[in-house]
């Protein structure tokens, strides 16, 4: 494959990459398979078609590919749905929102594509091949062994009648192949810039299995010729077979099965995980769940999936997927593969958690707070409240959302399960904070108003003034005392919130821990 990157001399406007296509007419699609959970490129993919849609005012089409019966679910269909949906990328048409195009998902789609196989036979663009697959490998063996390309090499592309019912007086099933031109076909990527494969490297390919079940290299070009499909933006791994669906797509026009133009393809980058290596779809951190347990913002998310190969200004990093549509240019995707960088996406997530209303991210805190026990389904009037109250206080100090858990544990365990981090028990309860946690104490328990100001000032005078401790040796100990860690929100926010009662009592229960460091 010779591939002639897009380089400044392609024309990034709007009218490159619409051609003839009116802008509102524009169509692109999101045709995920429904096998397994997920993934951060799946994502990624879906993002870039809803901005492409929305930045010309055009149809963003979600499809289900779901013709592999062995390894599609049903669960699989549902969480895809569900992930658009949190996510915030509405379809116009597809699966639940309709459309003239349906049905949407492929497996309601078999008639189509059996009609479609019976017209390309007949028309002559796609032939019967009785190749077993034992003969298949010897013949791809032998042409290796000789230095010759070694995929289909036609041998059934020109059968003669007898030869045809001599095969099938054997019993021999035969598969439908495409019957590929013997000339090179280019096509400009938008990403890319030109692409030319030539004969030799386009063999002809099977669309249909001998038992009847059309495969992907049919159903996929084929639904994109009949549902209007205009722009395909889609993973690098699938540029190979674009060359091929080119071909179909042009049968498709010439035998009056499709009419419009033949879709523009534009082939995003390779997302990369650690080391450089293409992210699998079934590593664990490209499991897309793996972001929504961890408490990712859906803006945090969508803009760092939306960095994956695009961004939308020299230094600027932090932006909206509405702000994305908006500018979003297809041809200044970078074709050179993205590295997905976790510390980088928790940074970005932070930036849009600091942004959010206190009321808002209290709120997106509640699943987190209820998967991690620390909230009830549903959680009470009481504990909504005082997560409200506690929510400034983590705000800053988080990237996501699962990093309050540990922050806020302290506000909102049962008393009996209230437990101190045993680490920084031994580091901090020593001995000589003994005396700190009695002073506190009673500094505590002789305050008339329980607030911040009067909480800080009675720690102040009785430990930094009266015993004369630097604040961190002063308040270390509480800190370990009542939230049960050496690093935790702000130290008298969180006693007030906490209350006089639970921090005196917790106070009290930690001072004999002081004496059991003695021992040690
Ligand atoms: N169902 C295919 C996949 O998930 C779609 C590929 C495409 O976008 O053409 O890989
Ligand atoms: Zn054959």
């Amino acid at each position: 494959m010779r591939v002639i990157p897009v380089t400044d001399g392609v024309d990034s406007s709007d009218a490159f990459v619409l051609g003839d296509v009116a802008a509102k007419d524009v169509r692109v699609r999101f045709c995920p398979s429904p096998t397994g959970n997920p993934h951060v490129g799946l994502v990624r993919s879906a993002l870039y078609n809803w901005a492409f849609a929305r930045h010309f005012g055009g149809t963003f089409v979600f499809r289900i590919e779901d013709t592999d019966a062995e390894r599609d679910t049903e669960e699989s269909y549902e969480a895809l749905l569900a992930t658009l949906r949190w996510l915030g990328l509405d379809w116009d048409e597809g699966p639940e929102a309709g459309g003239e195009y349906g049905p949407y998902r492929q497996s309601e789609r078999r008639e189509i594509y059996a009609d479609v196989a019976t017209k390309l036979r007949e028309a002559g663009k796609a032939y019967r091949c009785y190749c077993s697959a034992a003969e298949l490998e010897e013949r791809r063996d032998a042409a290796r062994a000789a230095g010759k390309p070694s995929g289909y090499d036609g041998k059934c592309r020109d059968l003669t009648d007898e030869q045809v019912a001599a095969y099938e007086a054997e019993g021999r099933e035969a598969v439908l192949r495409m019957r590929t031109p013997d000339e090179t076909v280019t096509f400009t990527d938008l990403v890319r810039g030109e692409i030319s494969v030539d004969e030799h490297n386009l063999f002809d390919y099977v669309l249909v299995r001998a038992n009847g079940h059309p495969l992907y290299t049919l159903v996929n070009p084929v639904d994109d010729a009949l549902m209007g499909i205009t722009h395909v933006l889609r993973g690098e791994d699938l540029l190979s077979s674009t060359p091929r669906q080119l071909v179909l797509h042009e049968a498709l026009r010439e035998l009056g099965i499709a009419s419009g133009p033949i879709p523009r393809f534009g082939h995003l980058p390779l997302v990369t995980g650690e080391g450089g290596k293409k992210l699998s779809k079934r590593a664990p951190e490209s499991s897309l769940q793996l972001y929504l347990d961890r408490g990712f913002l859906r803006e945090g998310l969508l803009n760092y999936l939306a960095l994956l190969g695009w961004s939308i200004g020299e230094d600027q990093e932090v932006f909206s997927i509405d702000e994305m549509a908006e500018a979003f240019d297809i041809t200044r995707v970078n074709a050179a593969a993205a590295r997905f960088d976790l510390k980088k996406a928790e940074a970005i997530n932070g930036i849009w958690v600091r942004n959010l209303d206190v009321n808002d991210l209290s709120e997106r805190m509640v699943p987190i707070l209820q998967e991690s026990g620390l909230l009830a389904h549903p959680p009470t009037p009481e504990s909504v409240e005082l997560l409200r109250a506690a929510t400034p206080l983590v705000q800053e100090r988080m990237g996501v959302l699962d990093e309050s858990v540990g922050m806020l544990a302290f506000l909102f365990v049962d008393d009996d399960a209230f437990t101190l981090d045993e680490g920084d028990v031994a580091k901090v309860l020593k001995p000589d904070a003994k005396p700190v946690l009695e002073a506190a104490q009673s500094a505590l328990e002789a305050l008339d108003e329980w607030t911040t100001e009067t909480i800080e000032e009675a720690l102040r005078v009785a430990l930094v003034d009266g015993l004369e401790l630097k604040p961190r040796l002063a308040f270390g100990p509480v800190r370990v005392a009542v939230t049960g860690r050496r690093v935790s929100p702000p130290l008298f926010e969180s006693l007030e919130l906490l209350g006089r009662e639970k921090t005196l009592a917790r106070i009290e229960a930690a001072l004999p821990r002081t004496e059991a460091s003695t021992q040690t």
